[in-house]
């Protein structure tokens, strides 16, 4: 029978070794807080930005809230992110994405001062991850390492392959599996034959974006199968872009949704925020 990998122990665990060096800093005099911005009040958006905040408080960490109107000029955030930037009692910002149309998403990771860029997207933390430099790691694939690690998993000299290359998962992921010594291949919309490919994963990160595409037909028997897509469905109910069913009775191990790599992305998140006393 499949492992089924439990995001949400580890990410307790990983909240609690957090929660320990806040207590530790501050005895030492040192206060940790995050700059959390939002705009506009997207539903979505709203959730996830709520969860990080009382994840702030479950470890220790200070939430300041910036709320902006959905039609706030790119300059006027701009300009909020230079003034955290010069703020000393602000160690880490975080700017909820997606932002609206408007605002070229871009410019506003750029102004981030890399030292708080605790979400690890300003390019100087990604061109840090790809040549093995201290940096922030961006939280989703740094989660995907520790639940790996923590459940026991070896990655160095396995075939790991990725589906999805994005700035935020499917890139950061293969740099840091290569990192561990993981054997990597990237996949993506214009790969050819994607079934054979995955076939041969040891490893298998699934990072597409649609709701449950990947069936026993692209896993081999014993794969360890990480599940970083979430979807809900019409009734409310979460899914990953794994058929969690299907997959189940062919994998080693899996990550369910959710349950899974979701609640990684926030501990990590906490992770970072302590690191930036250290970078
Ligand atoms: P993106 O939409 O940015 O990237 C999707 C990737 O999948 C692209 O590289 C795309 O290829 C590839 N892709 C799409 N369709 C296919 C296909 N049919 N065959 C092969 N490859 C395909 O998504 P993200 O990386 O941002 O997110 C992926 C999923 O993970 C989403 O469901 C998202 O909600 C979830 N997510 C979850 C997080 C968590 O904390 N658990 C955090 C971040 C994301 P191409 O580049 O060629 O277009």
């Amino acid at each position: 029978m499949a492992k089924i990998i439990d995001g949400k122990a580890i990410s307790k665990e990983i909240k609690e070794e957090v929660k320990e060096q806040v207590v530790a800093l501050r005895e030492k005099g040192t206060e940790i807080s995050l700059a959390v911005v939002q705009v506009g009040c997207d539903p979505a958006s709203s959730v996830y930005v709520n969860n990080k905040k009382k994840a702030c408080e479950y470890v220790g960490i200070r939430s300041l809230s910036y709320e902006l109107e959905e039609t706030v000029s790119e300059m006027e955030l701009l300009n909020l992110i230079r003034e955290l930037n010069q703020k000393t009692d602000v160690n880490g910002i975080l700017v909820q994405l997606p932002l609206p149309k408007h605002i070229d998403e871009d410019k506003v990771i750029k102004a981030i001062d890399p030292k708080k860029d605790v979400d690890g997207f300003h390019p100087q933390s990604v061109g840090a991850l790809c040549i093995g430099q201290p940096g922030f790691l961006s939280c989703t694939p740094a989660g995907i390492i520790q639940l790996l690690k923590r459940s026991d998993i070896e990655i160095a000299g396995k075939e790991c392959v990725i589906i999805g290359r994005s700035n935020i998962v499917g890139k950061p992921m293969a740099i840091l599996l290569l990192r561990e010594n993981g054997t990597v291949t990237v996949t993506h919309s214009r790969t050819k034959n994607l079934q054979e490919v995955c076939k041969r994963a040891d490893i298998l990160v699934v990072a597409i974006g649609r709701p449950k595409m990947i069936t026993r037909a692209y896993v081999k028997e014993g794969a360890v199968v990480i599940d970083v897509g979430i979807h809900r469905n019409e009734n409310g109910k979460l899914c990953g872009d794994v058929d969690f069913d299907d997959v189940l009775p062919v994998c080693s191990a899996i990550t369910p949704v959710p349950g899974g790599v979701g609640p990684m992305t926030i501990a990590m998140l906490m992770h970072n925020c302590v690191d930036s006393v250290n970078l």
